[in-house]
């Protein structure tokens, strides 16, 4: 099993001491940032502040519009750009950076380099397996659902839930809804039903943030769903499956960032599929983006090393493969097949 890196009690005094003056802080979730980054971002943020920090978010790269409504959006958070100065000041001369919802530097793209150059504190927050040695703090538990559920955990072991207002409830709440599938991904325990009772009790009002997330299909995202559908390949033997997404079908359909989001579930709700994949041509580099997810004990995550660069949990992992679709679908074929017995009894 792999470790978690839970922090101590005097982690948390350290901490503590460090929060006890103002300080310049940048917090940075990982690229192409979805509701678990912002959330457990935008909920760090308002606390910080409300502590009289001056704090950021500094997002890697831009962000779906399904996820501007967060509260404080408009003002926490900017887009890190190499050409800008300012920015790159900001960054290099924080004294304390948080690193949410990742635990390996190639997920912040070029910001890398600068962290690499910073003295600042780096405090790690994140959920993901197999974490990176960067961090001067890390509190990382792959047990947990959600960086947003080690967010009020974080805020437990500084003795300070009484500071979650209904922003900090809001933004926390939306973390754990996203990445655990509304609560219905294995990993949602008593533990974080306890916990989004209490973020309802301090002012997240579940029904308005489930509306904004889920009901606010576009047309075009309808349409590009339609496609999904139409290109699933279901492998029944090994009870798999995979979607994919050639560049002319995105631009056809008229894809906006954020469109695909979640996709890769559809094939994983066909009676039967216990492995689906997404293979999508990407518009702005010259590589496939994959999306992995499974039931039960196979694990995406090892099959994303295996053979798509990337990495992520036992049931939901994301990588990329610089050749073509029919190459990357032809691996995964192959890897599936290979692993067909584990995929058959993956809930034994
Ligand atoms: P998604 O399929 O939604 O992009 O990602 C699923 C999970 O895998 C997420 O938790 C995400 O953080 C992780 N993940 C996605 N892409 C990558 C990647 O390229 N490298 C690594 N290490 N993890 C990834
Ligand atoms: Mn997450």
């Amino acid at each position: 099993m792999l470790l978690s890196h839970d922090m101590t009690k005097n982690d948390f005094a350290e901490i503590k001491v460090l929060l006890s003056e103002p300080k310049n802080i940048v917090i940075i979730p990982h690229k192409n940032p979805d509701g678990d980054a912002m959330g457990s971002s935008l909920g760090l943020y308002k606390y910080l502040s409300s502590l009289g920090h001056n704090a950021l978010v500094m997002a890697p790269t831009t962000y779906p519009s399904f996820l501007h409504w967060l509260p404080n959006n408009k003002n926490a958070v900017e887009v890190f750009n190499d050409k800008d100065d300012a920015k790159i000041s900001t960054l290099v001369n924080a004294d304390i950076i948080f690193f949410m919802d990742f635990n390996t530097l190639s997920r912040i793209e070029e910001m890398k380099s600068f962290i690499d150059k910073s003295d600042a504190i780096k405090i790690m927050i994140d959920h993901h397996q197999q974490p990176d040695d960067f961090a001067d703090f890390m509190y990382s538990d792959p047990a947990i659902c959600a960086t947003s559920q080690i967010m009020y955990h974080f805020l437990e072991g500084l003795n300070d839930t009484e500071k979650i207002d209904s922003d900090i409830a809001t933004c926390l709440y939306t973390g754990i809804l996203t990445d655990t599938g509304s609560f219905r991904f294995a990993s949602t325990t008593s533990t974080t039903h306890r916990i989004v009772a209490e973020l309802i009790d301090k002012g997240a009002v579940n029904h308005k943030i489930h509306n904004n997330i889920f009901d606010v299909n576009s047309v075009g995202r309808m349409k590009l769903m339609g496609v999904a559908l139409n290109n699933m390949v279901i492998l029944e033997n090994c009870k798999s499956a995979y979607i994919t997404f050639t560049r002319k079908e995105l631009i056809d359909n008229g894809f906006k960032k954020g469109d695909t989001e979640g996709f890769v579930n559809l094939s994983l709700s066909v009676e039967g599929v216990n492995v689906a994949a997404i293979f999508i041509e990407d518009l702005e580099h010259d590589y496939i983006k994959v999306s992995l997810r499974s039931k039960g004990k196979f694990s995406v995550n090892q099959l994303s090393r295996d053979n798509f660069n990337g990495g992520g949990h036992i049931n939901a992992a994301g990588g990329r493969i610089d050749d073509s679709l029919e190459k990357a679908i032809e691996i995964y074929v192959d890897s599936v097949n290979k692993h067909k017995e584990e995929i058959l009894n993956t809930y034994e």
